[in-house]
């Protein structure tokens, strides 16, 4: 063999040697061509050798970022190639292998290098997964979780870095020592023996467990322990993991203080008020002990929050409620359900029924007592009551029925002038009950159309009819005539006398139509009645005028009655009240002598008569202060150049004593009552029959 055949045999071997080796290789020519490729690196890409050679290039089979790094790699290269540079293939199939690859240039005879490779390339697969297999571990071992291990006795073994940040201890401090180490000393004997019993029966045990750091302080951790191949055979070994949760449980308990105690006084809120109400229902069936709700609503809170701010406010209800936590017992509840309304839970009362409500009476009393006593707020020193409605427990089924009649109670309380208390009855009950029907019945009576006026004679002092003052009456499907003092005070709180109020006004413009239209009754005035509440509408005059408008009266003969209690808002009142004026509406003052308006501010409403109250009228025969009073406003009418009228006028002296003091206006039963329009304009034709 000559020394070409021995050079092309050993280059043939060497090829053979590089395509069975466990590593890829290739060779490129100068322009970077394929010119030798082995088996492995064949398989990796996934094509046969035909297709490569002297048609392709190896960075054709690269990610573009290793494209990126092998140019940078090469450019740096210069003649001695470079060693495990990581790169990642991509096969014909679209597969990505890591690999590590190592290239030289190729020489010539004399050792010069030439322009083609030759490289050896490991495949990185399994070294990479070990890698991430190890990143994962160290995460896990070094994580915020804390890790121990311990023998089969609870000897320490190894710590991970997070167990010392979280209990202080270093690995040198714990190892070879048994867990005991952490306790807290929390637990009894027994929570242990069970963690063991679970541990050697299941090879697991997890849940909270407080245990004591090195510099002592005791912190609680959700902990789980499990051994390794637990099952095969007897655990040698338990791996623990914890994490601290003592924030966690700080958390939890200031949501748990958030979702049953108001932040302001830190009371009991009504969530767990409901809660602590179901017990002590429980509790009290058992043992046939009475218990009472007490509802307690402040008197003069929304003055002050409105007067002095919300701060205040806020003074006064931490001081109401530290006087309450104050005056019961410690097994009672004392709730605060929102704005200026507590409650009191009393339980364990005596057994007996009378006994036990006086037992609540007398606590009622105490906490009345303790609440008006004056309050410093800040600099401010103020006074405040409050009422109290109580409801007895024993026959009870729901706490929600115990709150409402106690809220019920407490607005009967209110009602009859606040600093009391009132007890629930099922009288009340049956009138609130009532009272909701009337209400209701209410609603429907204007579509109904079970609403009449009746007129009332004015009547002057040539005994002459002038006018009339329109009452509303309503005729009940089943009550009958119901009196407008007990549906205008309801239909006033529920907003509806505001259509029933324009109803009023539309049939009283209707009725002065229809006198304006005859001889013997054009000259009537008809007084009509309107509520605060109405009055008060923004666009009341606007309404008035409408109504004025299409019933084409003439305003003079229209008399609104006002009250005093329009002149709490006196701007607006005067605003109105001359708006209407120069529509040529008139105005009376009723019920005159009754309200607490200053004579000031009455001076300053642009009115055309008052009207005395019957009260007064009812008694200046017998009573010589009501006689003055009668006197007095008389005078003032008429010095102020308004006409006085009396109501209530019911005998001949009352009505002699009127004019003699030089009142010329009378309304009264002397004359007549209320009647409906026929029989009004009947008395029209007749002369007067005084029937006293
Ligand atoms: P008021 O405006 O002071 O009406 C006078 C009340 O005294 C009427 O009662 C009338 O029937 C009654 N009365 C008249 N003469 C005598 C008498 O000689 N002796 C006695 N003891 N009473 C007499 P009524 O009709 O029951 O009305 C009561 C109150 O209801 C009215 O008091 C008024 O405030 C209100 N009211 C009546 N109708 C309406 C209305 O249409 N709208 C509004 N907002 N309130 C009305
Ligand atoms: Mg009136
Ligand atoms: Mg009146």
């Amino acid at each position: 063999m000559d020394f070409e055949d021995k050079l092309a045999s050993l280059s043939q071997d060497v090829s053979k040697l590089y395509d069975a080796a466990p590593f890829g290789s290739h060779c490129v020519d100068e322009d970077g061509t394929y010119t030798e490729i082995n088996a492995l690196e064949l398989a990796w890409l996934g094509c046969n050798r035909e297709e490569l050679i002297g048609q392709r290039k190896p960075e054709e089979f690269l990610t573009p970022t290793s494209q990126k790094k092998l140019q940078q790699v090469l450019a740096h290269a210069g003649n001695h190639g470079f060693n495990d540079v990581e790169l990642d293939l991509v096969s014909k199939g679209g597969n990505i292998r890591p690999i590590s690859i190592n290239a030289t240039r190729c020489a010539d005879s004399h050792g010069k290098p030439l322009r083609p490779w030759r490289t050896v390339s490991f495949d990185m697969t399994d070294a990479h997964r070990w890698r991430e297999r190890q990143r994962i571990a160290a995460i896990a071992f070094e994580s915020l979780t804390g890790m121990y291990v311990t023998d089969s006795n609870g000897v320490i073994l190894q710590v991970n870095q997070a167990f010392t940040t979280l209990t202080g201890y270093n690995a040198s401090d714990v190892q070879g020592k048994t867990t005991h180490i952490l306790s807290s000393g929390l637990h009894d004997a027994a929570f242990y023996q069970e963690l063991w019993t679970a541990l050697k029966t299941t090879g697991q045990w997890q849940g909270e467990i407080h245990n004591r750091r090195k510099d002592g302080s005791v912190f609680t951790e959700w902990l789980s322990i499990s051994a390794p191949g637990f099952g095969q055979e007897l655990a040698k070994q338990y791996v623990a993991s914890f994490f601290d949760i003592t924030a966690n449980k700080a958390y939890q308990a200031e949501i748990s203080q958030m979702a049953y105690f108001d932040p302001l006084t830190e009371l009991t809120n009504r969530r767990l008020l409901s809660d602590r109400l179901c017990q002590t229902l429980a509790a009290a069936s058992r043992s046939r002990l009475h218990g009472a709700v007490l509802y307690i609503d402040l008197d003069n809170f929304k003055a002050l929050n409105d007067s002095h701010g919300h701060e205040a406010g806020d003074q006064l209800l931490k001081q109401v409620a530290k006087r309450l936590r104050v005056l019961v017992r410690e097994g009672d509840s004392v709730a605060r359900m929102g704005g200026d309304e507590f409650v009191v839970l009393l339980d364990g009362l005596a057994a007996d029924a009378v006994e036990s409500a006086r037992q609540a009476r007398h606590i009622g009393e105490k906490i009345l007592h303790e609440l008006a006593q004056p309050y410093q707020l800040g600099d401010l020193g103020f006074l405040c009551t409050a009422s109290i409605g109580i409801s007895m427990l024993l026959e009870q089924e729901s706490g929600t029925d115990l709150l409402q009649q106690a809220d019920l109670a407490m607005y009967q309380a209110k009602k009859a002038g606040r600093n009391t208390l009132r007890f629930f009855s099922t009288a009340m009950q049956q009138a609130v009950s009532a009272h909701a029907t009337m209400e209701q019945d209410l609603r429907n009576a204007l579509r109904l159309g079970q609403f009449e006026l009746h007129f009332q004679p004015q009547v002057n002092a040539a005994d002459r009819i002038v006018g009339a003052e329109a009452l509303l009456r309503w005729q009940h499907h089943q009550r009958g005539a119901v009196a407008p003092g007990e549906f205008i005070p309801l239909a006033e709180e529920s907003a509806l006398i505001l259509p029933i109020g324009h109803w009023v006004l539309e049939t009283a413009c209707a009725q002065l139509k229809r006198w304006e239209g005859n001889a013997s009754t054009h000259h009537l005035q008809l007084a009509v009645n309107v509520s605060a509440r109405q009055f008060r509408q923004d666009d009341f005059v606007a309404q008035v005028q409408e109504l004025i408008n299409t019933s084409a009266i003439n305003p003079a003969r229209l008399k609104l009655e006002i009250t005093e209690s329009m002149v709490l808002d006196l701007d607006d009142t005067v605003a109105k009240m001359r708006a209407l004026r120069l529509l040529g509406v008139h105005f009376s003052m009723d019920d005159f002598g009754t309200g607490y308006s200053s004579l000031s501010s009455l001076t300053r409403l642009p009115l055309d008569q008052l009207k005395i109250d019957r009260s007064f009228v009812r008694n200046m025969g017998h009573s010589h202060p009501e006689a003055i009073v009668v006197q007095t406003i008389i005078g003032m009418g008429n010095s102020l150049g308004m006409e006085v009228i009396a109501e209530g006028v019911e005998t001949q002296a009352q009505r002699a004593l009127l004019m003699q003091n030089g009142c010329l206006c009378y309304q009264g039963y002397l004359f007549s009552p209320a009647v409906p329009v026929a029989q009004f304009d009947a008395l029209l034709l007749q002369p007067l029959r005084i029937s006293a």
